[in-house]
């Protein structure tokens, strides 16, 4: 319960973010129109710049940076509300999504003003598409064990080593990477700093890996030499883990932790009637999702408050997911339950699609293990 009262307090959206509800399910029914539902399942993992630029163009690109930099000058209720009517309408958000969620957001807090000037507008207007350079071959969860390496070399940095798993790297314009710049592996923590890199200089080589689904939402990068300006340094050098333990609170404390599975929830509900079993099994996922929306909203409470809320990050992600994945599988339960019905062709589809995807839920982001260990420590249990 203290848990509960201290780490999660109560949060309500303000009416301001509210009001953004109406006009972005108008513009989503006209934009999406008759998208099938396996297609729409995919919400955050489908990339669609067409799509990006569109929302960029009605101002819901970084809609909580400072209008300065083309933002909305919103808070974080405002992007709520936003995602959560992205990620309920089904939209193919991840040409904007790291650089919205969380590139941009890293930058407004750490970068120079030049690194805000030259890429938030242009995040804002969705024109540029950012990924994430954290995990390497042999570094996933032990991060700190990170072997890529920028040695000062011109008055800039000659960048070495690799990096994969990077969603949609070989569809992107930046990664904004954490590599060692003093020390050895074994230093951990100490010696990383981040860089911002273009990925069209010479010595960077990328291929696509496809996932289970068929999708090829990640990439491996291969960097020989790479060239970087002094300007590449996001932050201060040797500051990076600290930076990236922030960034990760943007990408673990946000509904798309427990939408995932949303477009099939809907689907299926539509259809169930008034079979007893059925409704039961509604009722129990929604009483899961009731107190998980909550505990998202009061992350983001914490987030407009300029905090760095880790701890209930990890907390509700390592929940969120483990929702997201039983949908599925109480979807194929209730189907398995009926052979007698007639199930429509495209709830199958979207469920199958989810089926393969759902284990991917606990491992983005950071593995379910992890996290546990982390909330454990935050807890001071361990
Ligand atoms: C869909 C998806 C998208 C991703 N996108 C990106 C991205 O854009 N950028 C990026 O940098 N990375 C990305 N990743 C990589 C992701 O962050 C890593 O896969 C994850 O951190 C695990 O690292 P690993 O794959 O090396 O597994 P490992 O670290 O080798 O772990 C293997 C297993 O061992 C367990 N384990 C490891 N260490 C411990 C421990 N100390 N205690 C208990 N159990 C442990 C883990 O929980 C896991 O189950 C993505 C991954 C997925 C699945």
């Amino acid at each position: 319960m203290g848990l509960v009262v201290d780490n999660f307090p109560a949060a309500c959206l303000p009416s301001a973010a509210e009001a953004l509800r109406a006009p972005l399910r108008a513009f989503l029914t006209a934009t999406l129109g008759g998208r099938p539902a396996h297609e729409r399942a995919r919400t955050w993992t489908g990339f669609d710049r067409e799509f990006s630029r569109k929302l960029g163009e009605q101002g819901w690109l970084g809609i909580t940076f400072p209008r300065e930099y083309g933002g909305g000058g919103m808070d974080a209720f405002a992007r709520f509300v936003l995602v959560e009517e992205l990620l309920a309408a089904g939209a193919p958000i991840a040409a904007h999504w790291i650089g919205d969620r969380q590139s941009g957001p890293l930058l407004l807090r750490f970068g120079t003003e030049e690194q805000r000037r030259v890429h938030l507008p242009r995040i804002c207007r969705g024109e540029v598409v950012f990924c994430i350079g954290m995990s390497e071959p042999g570094a996933g969860s032990d991060l700190a064990s990170v072997r890529t390496r920028a040695t000062p070399h011109a008055g800039g940095w000659l960048l070495n080593g690799a990096k994969v798993w990077t969603t949609y790297g070989h569809k992107s314009d930046y990664m904004i990477a954490l590599v060692r710049t003093s020390g050895k592996p074994e230093d951990r923590q100490q010696g990383l700093s981040q860089f911002i890199i273009d990925l069209r200089l010479p010595g960077i080589s990328v291929r696509p890996i496809a996932l289970g689904t068929g999708d090829a939402d990640f990439s491996e990068f291969h960097f020989e030499d790479v060239r970087l300006g002094a300007d590449a340094l996001v932050g201060h050098e040797g500051n990076g883990w600290a930076q990236v333990n922030a960034e990760l609170a943007f990408e673990r404390g946000g509904p798309e932790r427990i939408y995932s599975s949303l477009v099939l929830l809907e689907q299926w509900a539509a259809q169930i009637g008034d079979d007893a079993d059925d409704s039961e099994r509604l009722g129990r996922l929604l009483a899961r999702l009731a107190p998980l929306r909550a505990m998202s909203l009061s992350i983001t409470g914490s987030l407009a408050r300029g905090e760095s809320p880790i701890t209930e990050a990890a907390l509700f992600k390592d929940a969120g997911t483990s929702f997201e994945q039983s949908v599925p599988q109480l979807v194929a339960e209730s189907i398995a339950a009926h052979p007698e019905r007639m199930h429509a062709p495209e709830l199958l589809r979207t469920l199958a699609f989810l089926m393969q995807l759902n284990h991917v839920f606990s491992l983005r982001g950071g593995t379910r293990e992890i996290l546990r260990g982390m909330i454990a420590r935050g807890l001071g249990l361990r």
